[in-house]
């Protein structure tokens, strides 16, 4: 292992691609700054630092209220569009390549700005991004847990005439413990009639029976976190068996307290057992963690080599939702740049 300044660097700069990112959390304090500043400001935020301090999470309830704190700033649609070119270009500077991000725009109906709307602008400024920074992004609709399953229908005819034009599937959020997923079962198969691809957010606040109603009953081609999966035996054996691959969120599962510390975070197990893990940073700004921390703390705490970096950087493609072609070409492209890397830095 090279040295702790190189490795630092190395980790920046290798290829990523990030599966499990939510947009409105990752707006970077600068563009959320500038957001608070154009509505009028808020009489707590006067600075960055004190917009930094305002976001530093407490607990889950102080987190709905940040995030609702944050979301009344958000007031056109038009506004997406750099939340979008922005959280991307923040990202392309940790030489993330690919990303399928979940956005929430049900979230802002209140306001009375419309999915449609917030969709069009999202793609607006991703495509900026491509263009300036090379990134490209898949967005992901979140369906909420709690809003029932007829709004669920109606974000699937909202988002559908987007689809393969920037939108590529779906995703379950909100109150887990709450809302089990059983009764989505037909909006997902719904969903996977018209051609959304499927993820679910499953054993993070709640333990396998989660994750198994997000296989057996929404048939969830990969799962939001999964964390807890280690809780069944049976459930890691299926896992392992069918490669389903989880979308892991370290840091996350530590500030929520699912885990007590990053060494005692899964993911090292399930790595070992032979388990489909990504490497992902969930609400970055929030969590105030980056994907270049996440990876770091892979290396640093829990003894990852810069070999098994590596592996986990493909992982990240093959569980993508890229077709084949595309994922094959992207881990040629991650290959060449990793040997490049590595001739540099070891
Ligand atoms: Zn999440």
């Amino acid at each position: 292992m090279p040295g702790t300044t190189s490795v630092e660097e190395l980790i920046r700069k290798i290829p990523k691609t990030e599966l499990h990112l939510h947009l409105e959390g990752a707006i970077p304090l600068e563009t959320l700054y500038a957001l608070i500043q154009k509505r009028g400001g808020d009489p707590s935020i006067t600075t960055l630092e004190d917009l930094k301090r305002k976001l530093v999470y407490t607990d889950f309830a102080h987190f709905i209220e940040l995030w609702i704190w944050k979301n009344t700033f958000i007031r056109e649609e038009r506004d997406f569009e750099d939340i979008a070119y922005q959280v991307l270009h923040h990202l392309s500077r940790q030489n993330v390549q690919y990303l399928e991000a979940f956005y929430s725009p049900g979230d802002y109906k209140p306001h009375g700005l419309t999915v449609e709307g917030i969709t069009e602008y999202l793609i607006k400024g991703k495509e900026r991004a491509r263009q300036d920074f090379g990134i490209r992004c898949e967005l992901i609709v979140d369906i909420v847990r709690g809003d029932g399953v007829d709004v669920g229908m109606q974000r699937l005819d909202e988002t559908e005439p987007y689809l393969g034009k920037g939108v590529i599937g779906i995703g379950l959020g909100g109150s887990e413990h709450k809302y089990p997923a059983d009764p989505y079962e037909p909006v997902y198969k719904e969903a996977r009639r018209r051609g959304f691809r499927l993820t679910a957010h499953a054993g993070e606040a709640v333990g396998p029976s989660s994750i198994w109603a997000a296989i057996r009953k929404l048939g969830c081609e990969r799962i939001g976190h999964g964390v807890r999966a280690h809780e069944d035996p049976d459930l890691v054996a299926y896992l392992k068996k069918h490669q389903i691959p989880l979308e892991l969120c370290v840091v996350s599962n530590v500030r929520t307290r699912v885990c007590t510390s990053v060494e005692s975070h899964p993911i090292r197990q399930y790595y070992d057992q032979g388990l489909m893990v990504t490497v992902n940073s969930d609400d970055p700004v929030m969590f105030d963690t980056t994907l270049t921390h996440e990876y770091k703390m892979l290396a640093q705490r829990l003894n990852f080599t810069v070999e098994e970096l590596r592996q986990l950087t493909l992982n990240g493609v093959d569980a993508s939702f890229l077709s084949e072609k595309g994922k094959e070409s992207m881990k040629a492209q991650f290959e060449r740049e990793w040997q490049q890397l590595l001739a540099k830095y070891t």
